[in-house]
């Protein structure tokens, strides 16, 4: 097994209940550009990519994703030859997330797609290209990202084994759904696994597994005061930034959970990071 990405994991006591001790994993920490679980996907994945040698790679995703922003850098970093297919609008000015992307990958790597032509997305890529083209989907949540999804769980019991602790419940965000899915499938029957949706799931979860939407400004993408009274909350009493889109959601949603189900034991949630997105946001409230 891979153990090379690793992450720690430390208390964050202003989480801590009578009847729970609350610990935070720092997946945050593995990439100042790229998110945690990200970096853990394109582990796999670019290795996948840069033996195949396809003529081009396309990446599916929004104009502010976490995953088009840190794949382009990897891509650009290999000489990988990449286009971008992006659900947006090109008129809108950019910033945050989206602002870094079009530093990255540059206007000509950009091909815009409207809401209408959004579905077709995977069917245009294959088109509009010729030669040996890898697809990309939202979240690069595909088979070539698996392996690098699974050291996410070898890495939490190097952290059980560290900190002399067995976690009791995990609280992870999800996407997609992709890395709770595999985290979950191989914690099943050692924790009660915990999954904050931010988005419509494309993927399963085992019965096992409680499922919340978050109830701060629960549909994706959206923010509101509430969201960055969470990142202040987090930064001045933990000294941790959280990002709005995903983790402020989570350690919200998590700290009330916390609260009101007497959550019982040692209870770890993972900050997955994404700082980047931040950017977008300083301006508007
Ligand atoms: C991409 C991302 C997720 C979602 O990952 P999935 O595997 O698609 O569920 C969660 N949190 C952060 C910070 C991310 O960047």
């Amino acid at each position: 097994m891979d153990y090379s990405i690793h992450s720690r994991v430390h208390r964050i006591p202003s989480f801590d209940t009578l009847s729970c001790s609350v610990w935070i994993k720092r997946d945050d920490e593995l990439g100042f550009g790229i998110s945690g679980t990200k970096l853990r996907k394109y582990h796999s994945l670019i290795p996948h990519l840069i033996r195949e040698r396809y003529d081009l790679v396309s990446v599916l995703g929004g104009a502010n994703s976490n995953n088009v922003l840190g794949l382009s850098q990897l891509l650009v970093e290999n000489r990988i030859p990449f286009k971008l297919y992006l659900k947006g609008n090109p008129n809108r000015p950019l910033q945050g997330n989206g602002m870094v992307t079009f530093l990255i990958a540059g206007q000509h790597r950009i091909r815009w797609l409207s809401s209408q032509e959004w579905p077709e997305a995977g069917e245009l890529a294959l088109r509009e290209n010729t030669g040996r083209v890898f697809v990309v989907p939202e979240g690069a949540s595909c088979p070539q990202a698996l392996e690098g999804t699974l050291t996410l769980f070898q890495d939490i019991k190097q952290n059980e084994k560290e900190a002399k602790v067995h976690f009791d419940h995990i609280f992870i965000d999800a996407g997609t759904g992709f890395t709770a899915q595999v985290l979950a499938q191989q914690l099943e029957g050692s924790c009660q696994v915990h999954v904050v949706c931010m988005a419509d799931p494309v993927v399963a979860f085992p019965s096992s597994v409680i499922i919340y939407r978050p109830r701060l400004a629960p549909s994706f993408g959206s923010v509101n005061t509430a969201v960055m009274n969470e990142i202040r909350r987090m930064a001045s009493h933990e000294g941790v930034l959280l990002d709005p889109i995903y983790t402020a959601k989570l350690f919200y949603e998590a700290r009330h959970v916390i609260k009101e189900k007497q959550l019982q034991g040692n209870c770890l949630i993972i900050h997955s990071g994404g700082a980047l997105t931040l950017l977008g946001f300083t301006h508007s409230t």
